[in-house]
């Protein structure tokens, strides 16, 4: 599931193509991924307008427009890549006979699984395809973009202003859940899924069940101090590819590499040699270091 990292990648990745382009129209082609408005709504809003930049908060992309900005949660498999008919398409998407995954990597051509394509007057496009349709898609008026309820209730992203020690370690005092539920409660801090809370969480020596209230000053520091570099070297990586995520582009991210213990489970920490712990913590699986991590 594309977290933090995944979704700067994509916004970069976009930022090089979508400001200026004008849209000419919008194929929807499942309806259900549009939350708070119509095809019909989407269509006759942007039609005719440019993009005019990307942004993002925590997992949110935000594409605004001239008048009107869409908000994007890419769910499990959502996938946003653009499109150029001036360059050749690979084959179209392979599906794994196992997993149902894809496997190509670079442009293709749209497939069944491609249910959102906004064509722009140069002929270029932006696909979004996404084989579990778990992502979310709504539109604003750009004025009302900032009350949206999706952008209200999020908490502070690590790369903004907000993302302070005192209002982190004010959040997390105020809850007795497991350590790693709080991380992923987006309301507390926006951006880390279930990769980036595990990753955080080993590299300041927390054990995932940890209530979050138990967490002495030093631990609550660790934990704030561990969670801007470790996203940012995913970034630097173009994030993480387990399965689905592709950049703009339709590359792989290349951070697997770099995972300490998340996917990790039953092999040996990297730090101290044991065997890394692997259980559901609030329904997640979650992976971590008996030894390195209390
Ligand atoms: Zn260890």
């Amino acid at each position: 599931m594309p977290e933090l990292p995944e979704v700067e990648t994509i916004r970069r990745g976009l930022l090089k193509y979508l400001p200026g382009r004008k849209i000419a129209g919008i194929e929807i082609k499942c309806p259900k991924l549009l939350i708070n408005c119509s095809a019909a709504d989407l269509e006759r809003s942007l039609s005719g307008q440019s993009y005019a930049d990307l942004d993002r908060l925590g997992k949110i992309l935000i594409i605004k427009c001239e008048r009107h900005s869409l908000l994007v949660r890419l769910g499990m498999t959502g996938q946003l890549t653009f499109r150029d008919p001036e360059l050749p398409d690979h084959n179209e998407f392979k599906i794994h006979p196992v997993t149902g995954l894809q496997r190509n990597e670079s442009q293709y051509s749209p497939d069944k699984h491609t249910h959102i394509i906004i064509a722009h007057e140069d002929g270029t496009s932006l696909c979004y395809r996404d084989i579990r349709k778990f992502g979310r898609w709504y539109l604003y008026a750009n004025g009302d973009l900032d009350a949206s309820p999706e952008l209200k209730s999020l908490g502070p992203d690590p790369f903004r202003c907000d993302y302070t020690l005192e209002n982190l370690r004010e959040a997390l005092r105020r809850t007795s859940r497991a350590v790693k539920t709080a991380l992923l409660d987006q309301s507390i801090i926006c951006g880390l899924g279930n990769i980036y809370a595990d990753e955080v969480l080993f590299a300041a020596k927390i054990q995932p069940l940890r209530p979050a209230d138990s967490l002495s000053d030093e631990e609550l520091e660790r934990i704030y101090s561990a969670v801007k570099p470790i996203l940012q070297s995913s970034i630097d990586n173009r994030g993480t590819t387990f399965s689905d995520y592709r950049d703009a582009d339709g590359n792989k991210g290349e951070n697997v590499s770099s995972l300490k213990v998340y996917g990790r489970g039953g092999k040996n920490c990297l730090h101290c040699g044991e065997t890394l712990n692997k259980a559901s913590v609030g329904g997640r699986t979650s992976t971590w270091c008996p030894k390195c991590q209390h």
